[in-house]
Order: C-alpha cells, then structure tokens, then sequence
C-alpha cells in the first residue's frame, strides 16, 4: 500500500505525532474534534469515547473535492510502501490508540488487501482496537471475496461511507468529477449483502439533500437506515494546522 504521511482531516485532530524510530509516518488523532462545529459531527460510540485513532494516510482518490487537502503528490509530497506486516507491528508496538484508521485519499482502491491487514492486526495487537476504514462507493466495483473475508474477520470493525451529493449536479459541484451512480449504489449493496458494518456521513450537503438520500434509502434499500451525521464545509487550513501541531 502507498502510505503517506499527515493531514489533518475533517472531525480528527493531531494530539501527537508518533516518533518512532522505524517510520515516523504515522499520527494519532484524537476524536475530540469530532465534537466540534456546533456538535454536527459525532463520531458512533465504538470509535468515541475518547479513544485514539492511529492514522494511516492512503495515497489516491478518485475524486477531486474543492476543499481536499489531500494532493495528487500526497499531503507532503511523500509517500512510501508499507507492508501490513509492518504497519500492524508498529500499530501495536509503538501506538497507544485503540482505533486503528485507514484514511484517505480513497483507502477503498486497496481494498483486496484490507483482509491481510486485518488478520495482521489481528494476529499482532494484544489490545482491544478496532479497525476503521472509508467507504466512498465509488473507487471501482468492490470485491466481494474482500468483503467477505471482512465479514468473517475476528476483529471489531466499523466503516465510513461518504456521501457527498444526493443529486448528479451535487455530486459533480463537490467533487469536481462526473457521478458514476449506477456503482455507488451497487456497491452500497456489496456492503449490506456482506453485512458489513458502516455508518454514514454527508459532506458538504444542505439538509434538504441530505433527507433526499435517506428517503432514497429508506425506499430502496432499508426502512433501517444507518447512524448519519453531516460533515459541513468548514475554513480549516488543515496543512498550516498539522505544520504547527508538528511545530
Ligand atoms: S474524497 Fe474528496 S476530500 Fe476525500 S480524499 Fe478524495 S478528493 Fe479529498
């Protein structure tokens, strides 16, 4: 996997960077931030209550949202390979944080090897964690066998599906790329079908649109919908602010 370092993101914030000696390329978070912006943003409580989240950074994405911080080149312009072997070693034996995140960029564009990882971490970590992951549904057509070995993995997960317009014309406004709807939605199948544990989240979607979607869904797929929250657009020099933090 391509993993580079840094970012602050929407609903995390720095509390350290991890200095190790191996790989100074991770960062805890702390989901504090998670809280700010007049409440909006609650994180479940399996990956609250003021647990840590030790932060992969993934180089990728698809898409091309105004207010990425996130470069083609990566945050920093550095990326490196890393085995997940090694991040499930230094995960366990350098990180204190109980929720073990794979962050974007688009972390679903590896997703065959997210079973690897798991059972690495799995195999590795002596402590409670659980493993955290997005979902953007439209990163390619997901596979199922991948889902599946997530599905049967012995470790707590729990994922993001990003939302991120309920109409094409909002999508393309927030993402500056063209909708492919007929993927996001069989992909959001994969992972109901899978039983694969997720809650959503809605960036940068006036609530009008935001109940647009839930009706969608409550329609066509589930009268049970998933725990929601909206992530607003807010001014963040997430660049500037991970510079002073690392300051
Ligand atoms: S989905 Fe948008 S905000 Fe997230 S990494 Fe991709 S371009 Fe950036």
């Amino acid at each position: 996997m391509h993993v580079q370092t840094i970012g602050a993101s929407v609903g995390l914030e720095y509390v350290q960077w991890l200095h190790s000696p191996v790989m100074p390329l991770f960062r805890h978070c702390d989901t504090a931030r998670a809280h700010v912006n007049d409440g909006l943003i609650k994180l479940p409580g399996i990956l609250s209550d003021n647990k840590l989240q030790f932060i992969v950074q993934l180089q990728g994405c698809p898409l091309d949202c105004h207010y990425c911080y996130v470069t083609r080149a990566g945050v920093h312009g550095e990326a490196v390979r890393a085995s997940s072997d090694a991040l499930a070693r230094i995960f366990s034996d350098y990180s204190r944080a109980n929720v073990f995140h794979l962050m974007g960029g688009a972390p679903a564009l590896y997703l065959e090897h997210w079973p690897e990882l798991v059972e690495a971490l799995r195999k590795r970590v002596q402590r409670s964690f659980v493993f955290h992951s997005d979902f953007l549904l439209t990163e390619g057509d997901y596979d199922e066998s991948a889902l599946e070995q997530l599905r049967q993995a012995d470790v707590t997960q729990m994922y993001a599906v990003n939302i991120k317009g309920a109409t094409r014309d909002e999508y393309s406004r927030n993402t500056r790329t063209v909708l492919n709807s007929d993927m996001l939605w069989s992909n959001l199948w994969r992972l109901i079908e899978q039983r694969i544990p997720f809650y959503l989240t809605f960036t940068g979607m006036p609530m009008a649109s935001i109940n647009k979607f839930l009706r969608w869904y409550r329609e066509h797929i589930s009268t049970h919908v998933p725990y929601w929250f909206p992530i607003p657009i807010v001014p963040y020099l997430a660049i500037e602010h991970a510079q002073r933090k690392e300051g």
